[in-house]
């Protein structure tokens, strides 16, 4: 099944997915620079894309660069005036990342925070950072109920919360895991469950990135 639900995903990609082929230039980049290929596939950033879109988000945060190829779905997708911080602990991720975000000529919409992704939230609480309209939970899973407490600081109602890869191939209803990202991610969903203002679903996914899901949230 899994090779079908590749070859579906294939399909509509082809078929559905702009061929930007900045897209494939950052995924080039990355490869050559040997960062893990974690991104998000292509269909789940065009997602990403036409939620902003529906949303008319314009200010993104987003936990977890990587090379910076779902935050080039996020700029392409809000106004000239808008702007994504993404937080990336790692420096090398951040430099490729910021290569290509220049590259893709969206660097002054984007905006990379490099170091702990708790450190550099603390300091946007801090500093009383204007509220986010989307944000995007996408790094270390251990973390995501730390991140999911502070994007509540930074969010207003109305502001979508999505956190990635909360299937992990199944894992996530295996409540002995000892594996700390499957731990990090049940706690995540406990939290979504329990706090009165958030409204949460979650969406299996299958394709190309294998079998995962995301959950969606909006802050009431
Ligand atoms: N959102 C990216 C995309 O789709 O193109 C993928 C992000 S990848 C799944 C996760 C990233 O989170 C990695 O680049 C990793 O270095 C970063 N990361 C891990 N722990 C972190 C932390 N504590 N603070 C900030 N970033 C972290």
């Amino acid at each position: 099944m899994e090779k079908l639900f590749a070859a579906v995903d294939g399909y509509f990609i082809e078929k559905l997915v702009e061929n930007d082929p900045i897209f494939d230039q950052i995924l080039a980049n990355n490869q050559k620079h040997q960062l893990p290929p974690h991104d998000v596939s292509p269909s789940q950033g065009k997602f990403l894309y036409l939620l902003t879109k529906i949303k008319s988000a314009n200010r993104i945060l987003e936990i977890g660069t990587l090379g910076g190829y779902s935050t080039l779905w996020f700029a392409k997708a809000i106004g000239n005036d808008g702007q994504v911080i993404s937080l990336e602990y790692d420096k090398k991720h951040a430099e490729v990342a910021s290569e290509n975000l220049t590259i893709a000529g969206v660097s002054d919409k984007t905006t990379i925070l490099v170091g702990a992704a708790s450190d550099s939230l603390e300091k946007m609480v801090q500093a009383q950072t204007p509220a986010f309209d989307l944000i995007f939970i996408d790094a270390d899973k251990e973390n995501n109920s730390v991140y999911l407490n502070y994007a509540l600081k930074l969010a207003r109602p109305g502001t979508i919360i999505i956190g990635d890869n909360v299937v992990r191939d199944g894992a996530v209803i295996d409540q002995n895991s000892s594996d700390g990202r499957v731990i990090g991610v049940r706690s995540f969903v406990d939290d979504l469950a329990s706090l009165p203002n958030l409204t949460s679903t979650a969406i299996e996914t299958v394709g190309i990135k294998g079998y995962d899901g995301f959950t969606i949230s909006i802050v009431e």
